[in-house]
């Protein structure tokens, strides 16, 4: 038997490890483990002078050269990333040159993965899985006579339900003490035990909210016959749904997902945000009941484990969630539905800096499956790619429900206002003058303002300095209601002073203003009505934004004031009038989206408006009415917004000309720093000249970046940007590989490919 199995060749395992490292690490799998073990099995395995626990990425019979150490135990008897799962995170890591331990890890609940794990006395891991373990009765053996009446009562009732029956709860729901059934273990009628159980957001006995289905009208129709054709395909597709607010693309959400699931098959749908537009859970739990496993930043670790369990085991097949949704294990995936795809809150601002929109794609590619992309305001890359051949395919709804019309929206002057009056108004006498009929009427009032806080800087007047936050290059905001300066990047705080901390005199003067402000301000122009705010703070304080919202819906409050929080996809049908304060804000930050980001908020924000039986109105604040993109929020003109945007684009090479790479040098002191960036381009300048792409790539800087110092550290940049997207994946593989093999002692360049923030 022994000679046998001496012939076997050798097993191997390739281990991704829950470290910022780029490379798997090659381990040998000893014989007597070796049954069971797949990829996307994880494996505890010894690293440097610990045990961590990694995922098996790759088996085979290859091992590198050198010594390799053996895996030590096998956690998994299935795999936890299915083979396609496991491609996919493969790919993150290859395509955002993220470390594949860190790819991998944002795909699984937290925990799985660990860094570091103590063993037991046998050298192994007892508890491999986070799953709560409750006491349930999980078998009725035999009654014996003497039972008290309570005791027969109770096993009665026991005998009526399906076993395992939780005890706690049990016991609850029938008002019964402990000690009953203690005593009917106690004799032996009945047997408990700890069973495994989820932990759901959500009481068992809710009942589904109620909705009126829609009759689809003839555009609805037209997409959604599309949609099922392509069900029905089973094929990689993908269409991005241009629909203007309030033109009912939720209800063809909804449709496309029952057909799906009609065909045995499971759906994916991502939303930019939950918390702050709970109308979507509620249709899609109202349509699809217990199906629903609602996946959002506020699940505790136990939750969200569980619903990754319920999901995987085929429990939930309506997965509706934020970003990191796009990894949940659906079995038999049919549609994923990316709403909002321009949504920045898709891109992952740390390790792996992965969109969910361009993962979803991927994802619908390798399991074959459609792909729905959904907004008013399309991405510019991505209405580019749709009008312009390639595989994206394209639909309009161009008129929302009902022939309701659109918004009328006004620019207002702020140049002309202030020589007017003579002085800075935050309120414009239009803004004024359109909210007092909607207070009689009992309308609602949306404002705007994306900016926190009540002043934007604490200016001196004497000497001309601000107060800087100490590990910023950036003002401190004030905020009245804590009545404190505050670093919205970093969060430092600091009392406000009473002289200027350069020149020491007391003509400090608050600078700019704020939403807080313009609550206060709104209060003195209309003391009777109910006014409230959504912002960061608000959302902080009190504890929900549900709150705030609820409040509104139900129509206490009158006027709410908020950043950009109140241009989600919101439904409030009393809302007739949006007002935009300081509407050029984002136009002053060197990022070359500014513009479409001024669009796209400007147009959603406006979307709020008239969505009920009255006609809505926008009034747009702003200093630079002459710039093209309030001109054609103003209008609501996306194509024509579009046009001139991508010409910009195209003369200075920005997507969807280019591929564009932003590498981030931090650290301190300054000077090393800088030192260190020039080292990463003259590098990246090497291995371009290599590949001899000049032409096709740049390499722009380093220069500072325009947030000059973060939390302490001092930043440079690097954009890079290339025609080729091949290439600068080369050029960025092969500098990256020098820099670990140079083994660099310095904070590693952050890489970001597709950045959507480039402050
Ligand atoms: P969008 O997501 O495009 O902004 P919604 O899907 O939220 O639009 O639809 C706007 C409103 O119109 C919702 O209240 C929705 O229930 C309603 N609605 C959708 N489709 C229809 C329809 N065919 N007939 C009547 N009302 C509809
Ligand atoms: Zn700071």
């Amino acid at each position: 038997m022994r000679a046998n199995t001496r012939n076997l060749p050798a097993v191997f395992a390739d281990v991704a490890v829950p470290f910022p490292l780029f490379q798997t690490f090659t381990y040998s799998v000893p014989e007597s483990i070796r049954n069971g073990l797949a990829p996307g099995c994880r494996v505890l395995v010894p690293f440097g002078a610990r045990y961590l626990i990694g995922l098996a990425t790759k088996v085979h019979h290859l091992a590198r050269p050198g010594k390799v150490k053996p895996v030590r135990q096998i956690l998994d008897r299935e795999p936890l990333l299915s083979p396609a799962l496991l491609k996919l995170g493969l790919w993150i890591a290859s395509y955002y040159l993220a470390p594949p331990g860190e790819a991998l890890r944002v795909m699984l609940p937290p925990g799985l993965l660990a860094r570091k794990v103590t063993l037991d006395q046998d050298g192994r891991l007892q508890k491999v899985w986070p799953a709560q373990r409750r006491l349930a009765v999980v078998e009725i053996t035999s009654a014996v006579a003497k039972l008290t009446e309570r005791q027969r009562e109770v096993l009665e009732l026991l005998r009526k339900r399906t076993l395992p029956v939780l005890v706690q709860p049990f016991l609850r729901e029938v008002g019964c003490s402990q000690s009953v059934l203690y005593g009917l273990t106690s004799r032996g009628v009945i047997r408990t035990e700890a069973v495994e159980t989820y932990r759901s957001p959500w009481s068992q006995s809710e009942t589904s909210p109620q909705v009126t289905k829609h009759s689809l009208n003839s555009d609805q129709n037209r997409i959604l016959k599309k949609i099922e054709q392509h069900l029905a395909a089973d094929q990689f597709r993908s269409l991005l749904i241009h629909g203007v607010t309030g033109s009912g693309k939720t209800e063809i959400y909804l449709n496309a997902i029952a057909t799906a699931l009609a065909r045995g098959r499971s759906a994916l749908v991502l939303v930019p945000e939950i918390g702050l537009t709970p109308q979507i859970s509620h249709y899609f739990r109202a349509w699809f009941g217990k199906e629903v496993a609602i996946l959002h930043s506020a699940l505790s670790d136990g939750e969200r484990f569980d619903q990754w369990r319920r999901i995987r085991e085929g429990q939930a097949r309506v997965v509706v969630g934020t970003r990191s949704a796009v990894f949940a294990p659906l079995p038999d995936l049919g549609i994923i539905v990316v709403d909002e795809e321009q949504d920045s809150s898709y891109k992952q601002d740390e390790l792996p800096r992965y969109h969910a929109r361009d993962v979803a794609l991927k994802r619908g590619e390798i399991e074959k499956t459609l792909v729905i992309l959904g907004s008013a305001t399309p991405q510019l890359e991505t209405f580019y790619h749709a009008v312009h051949g390639g595989s994206l395919e394209y639909e309009i709804l161009s008129s929302r429900i009902l022939k309701r019309p659109l918004p009328k929206v006004h620019l207002v002057d702020m140049r002309e206002e202030f020589q007017r009056l003579g002085k800075a108004t935050v309120i414009s006498q239009a803004l004024r003058e359109a909210i007092v009929p909607r207070l009689s009427r009992r309308e609602q009032v949306l404002v705007l303002l994306n900016r926190r806080g009540y002043a934007s800087a604490l200016l001196c007047r004497s000497c001309g300095s601000t107060e800087m936050c100490e590990n910023c290059s950036l003002s401190l905001t004030y905020h009245q209601g804590s009545n404190r300066l505050l670093c919205h990047y970093c969060g430092y705080v600091k009392a406000v002073p009473k002289r200027c901390g350069e020149c020491g005199r007391e003509y400090i003067h608050f600078l700019g203003h704020g939403t807080e402000k313009v609550q206060v301000i709104l209060k003195e122009l209309f003391p009777e009505a109910a006014i409230d705010r959504l912002d960061r703070d608000t959302v902080q304080r009190k504890g929900s934004s549900e709150k705030i919202l609820g409040a509104f819906a139900s129509g206490h409050t009158d006027i709410l004031i908020g950043t950009q929080m109140i241009a989600k996809g919101h439904d409030f049908p009393r809302v007739t009038l949006v007002g935009v304060l300081s509407a050029e804000q984002a136009l002053r930050m060197a990022d070359f989206r500014a513009a479409e980001r001024t669009f796209q908020l400007l147009t959603q924000v406006a979307g709020r408006a008239g969505r009920g039986e009255h006609p809505g109105e926008v009034i747009i604040q702003t200093y630079f009415p002459n710039h093209y993109s309030l001109k054609h929020a103003r209008s609501q003109d996306y194509r024509l917004f579009f046009e001139e945007e991508i010409r910009f684009r195209r003369n200075f090479h920005y997507p969807p000309f280019t591929a564009l790479a932003n590498i981030m040098i931090q650290g301190r002191p300054q000077k090393k720093t800088q030192l260190q960036a020039k080292q990463v381009a003259d590098l990246l300048l090497h291995h371009r000249s290599r590949l001899s792409a000049q032409r096709r790539m740049r390499v722009l800087g380093p220069a500072q970046a325009p947030i000059e110092k973060l939390k302490g550290d001092y930043r440079f940049q690097i954009l890079i940007k290339s025609t080729s997207r091949k290439e600068l994946h080369e050029v960025l593989e092969s500098a990256l590989d020098e820099l670990n093999q140079k083994g660099v002692t310095w904070k590693k360049p952050s890489i970001d490919i597709d950045p959507i923030n480039l402050l």
